[in-house]
């Protein structure tokens, strides 16, 4: 587990960058943090780090659901907050974190476990000022 401290939405972008360097196809991350905290900021910086095109302009996919970046490997961006469980499993969630790396907002809202998960949490600490922790039992 490491913690950061990151003073501007660019910081956080460049953290999430350096760790999306190092993801590969199967990975799976968590982020945890209220509207506003850096959630996805960070998935922009990830997809950066993924090799996703400048051009491709990352925001949440609430509406969408899901947010598909073509990189390295696929990035693959799920917000569960508008569904019921029971329809998480059309989604097809597994098959996409086989196929690339697999972000989630809402993960609460699994009717299933992903055992190696990456788990991301955010906190507000000031106007410009987040704290995020990454606990990672990979070990990527
Ligand atoms: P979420 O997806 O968690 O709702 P966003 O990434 O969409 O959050 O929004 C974060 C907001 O906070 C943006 O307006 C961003 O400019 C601002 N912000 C200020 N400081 C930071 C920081 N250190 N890291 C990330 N975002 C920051
Ligand atoms: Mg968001």
């Amino acid at each position: 587990m490491a913690s950061f401290r990151t003073k501007s939405p660019e910081e956080t972008e460049r953290l999430a960058e350096e760790l999306g360097q190092k993801l590969s196809r199967g990975n799976v991350i968590f982020l945890f943090g209220d509207l506003g905290a850096g959630k996805t900021t960070f998935v922009k910086g990830l997809a950066r780090g993924l090799g996703v095109p400048k051009d491709y302009y990352v925001q949440s996919p609430t509406f969408a659901i899901i947010n598909e970046y073509p990189g390295r490997v696929p990035l693959y961006h799920v917000d569960l907050y508008r569904l019921e469980p029971e329809d998480v499993y059309d989604l097809g969630l597994e098959e996409l974190a086989e196929q690339g790396v697999l972000v989630i907002e809402w993960s609460e809202r699994l009717p299933f476990f992903f055992d190696k998960a990456i788990k991301v949490y955010f906190e507000i600490i000031g106007p410009s000022e987040r704290l995020i922790t990454i606990e990672d039992k990979n070990d990527i």
